[in-house]
C-alpha cells in the first residue's frame, strides 16, 4: 500500500500526454483500479508534452487529489519519444511501466507485466496482435516494422511498441546512453537483459484523434531506421554497386552494337529510363546519407531532448531568497 512520498515507490507508470483532455480522467480511473489490485506501492508520472487544451489543468487537479500522481510539464511539444524519456528520467520505481494515454494500451495488462517481472524478466513488452485502426495506417505500420527488422543491426521485436515494463537496471542502462534523439523501443531492445513479449489485441483510441500526424509518424520511422545501425548506409553502397554493374553491362552492349550492328540511334526510351534510374538512385542515396548527417548534427549540438517547465517562483519568494543569500555572504 502507498508508502510515504519520501520512499521511492516500487512501480512507476510513465504516460506522455499531448492534448488528451478527453482521455485523462478515464485513464486515471482505470489505471488506479488496476494498480489497486497490486500489492506494490506506485506512482503515476504524467508528462504533459506542451498540450494546448485542458490537459495541464486536469493534471494539476489530479496531482492535488491523488498523491501517487506526479505531474511533469514540458516547456513545449517535444514529441512522444522525448516526453517518454522525460517521464523515465523522473520515475523512481524499481519497475517502470510506459504506456499511452489514449487507452490503446489497456491498464489491465499491468498485472500480467508485474507477474512476469517478479518471475525474473527485466523487460516485459506488449506485442500487438490485432489493431483496430484503418487499413492505410495498419499497412504503414506493417511496412515500418518489417523494414526495421530488416535494417537494424540489433533486432527490435516486431510489432512491439513502447508499452512495456522495465526493471530499474534496464532503465539505468538506457539512461546511460547519451544520445539525444531517443528511439525508446530501440534503446530498450539494445540494452539486452532478459526480455519477454506479451501478446495483446490493441484497441482503437478511446477518444480524440491520433496525436501522431503523418509527418510525425514518418519522422519517428526515419529516426528509428537510421539511429539503429548503419545498414541503410550499406544499402547505399549496394545500390551504387548494382547500378555500376548495370552501367558497365550497358556500355559493353553499346560498344558491341557500335562495332557490329550499328543500330545505336534508336532507344530514346531506354536512355530516359537509365537517366531516371540513375538520378533516383543518386537522390535516394544522398537522402540516406543526409539522414545520418542530420542525426550527427543533432547529436553534435548536444541540446537536451526535452525541457521541463518548473513552476515559477513568485516575486515575494524571490525577494526572501535574495535576502537570505545576502545575509549568508
Ligand atoms: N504524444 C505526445 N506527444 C506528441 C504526440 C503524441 O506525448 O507529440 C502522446 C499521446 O498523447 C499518446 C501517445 O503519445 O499518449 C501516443 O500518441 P497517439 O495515440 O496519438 O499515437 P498513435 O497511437 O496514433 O500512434
Ligand atoms: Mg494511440
Amino acid at each position: 500500500m502507498p508508502r510515504s512520498p519520501m520512499i521511492a515507490p516500487e512501480i512507476s507508470v510513465v504516460i506522455p500526454l499531448f492534448n488528451e483532455q478527453e482521455n485523462l480522467v478515464e485513464l486515471h480511473e482505470r489505471l488506479t483500479a488496476a494498480l489497486d489490485q497490486q500489492d506494490h506501492s506506485a506512482e503515476i508520472v504524467l508528462v504533459d508534452d506542451g498540450s494546448n487544451d485542458l490537459t495541464p489543468r486536469l493534471l494539476q487537479v489530479l496531482a492535488a487529489n491523488d498523491r501517487r500522481v506526479v505531474a511533469v510539464h514540458l516547456s513545449r511539444n517535444f514529441g512522444h519519444q522525448a516526453a517518454v524519456t522525460a517521464g523515465i528520467d523522473r520515475a523512481r520505481g524499481d519497475a517502470v511501466i510506459v504506456m499511452d494515454a489514449d487507452l490503446q494500451d489497456p491498464p489491465e495488462l499491468i498485472g500480467r507485466f508485474l507477474e512476469l517481472w517478479r518471475e525474473g524478466n527485466d523487460v516485459v513488452y506488449a506485442v500487438r496482435q490485432r489493431r483496430k485502426e484503418g487499413p492505410a495506417k495498419r499497412a504503414a505500420y506493417a511496412l515500418f516494422y518489417r523494414l526495421l527488422e530488416a535494417l537494424s543491426e540489433h533486432p527490435i521485436p516486431r510489432d512491439a511498441g513502447d508499452f512495456c515494463l522495465m526493471d530499474r537496471r534496464v532503465v539505468e542502462a538506457m539512461k546511460s546512453m547519451p544520445e539525444r534523439v531517443r528511439f525508446v523501443r530501440g534503446l530498450r531492445a539494445y540494452v539486452g537483459f532478459r526480455q519477454i513479449g506479451v501478446a495483446y489485441d490493441r484497441p482503437a483510441r478511446a477518444a480524440g484523434i491520433s496525436k501522431y500526424t503523418l509527418s510525425k509518424l514518418f519522422r519517428l520511422a526515419l529516426d528509428g531506421l537510421v539511429s539503429f545501425g548503419g545498414r541503410p548506409l550499406r544499402l547505399v553502397t549496394y545500390l551504387g554497386l548494382i547500378s555500376a554493374a548495370m552501367a558497365f553491362g550497358l556500355t559493353f552492349w553499346v560498344v558491341l552494337d557500335a562495332v557490329w550492328s550499328q543500330t545505336a540511334p534508336r532507344g530514346w526510351a531506354s536512355l530516359i529510363i537509365v537517366i531516371l534510374f540513375m538520378g533516383s538512385v543518386q537522390l535516394l542515396s544522398l537522402g540516406i546519407v543526409g539522414e545520418y548527417l542530420r542525426l550527427i548534427f543533432l547529436e553534435a549540438k548536444g541540446r537536451p531532448s526535452y525541457i521541463v517547465k518548473e513552476p515559477r517562483l513568485n516575486p515575494a519568494r524571490r525577494i526572501s531568497v535574495g535576502i537570505q543569500v545576502r545575509k549568508a555572504s
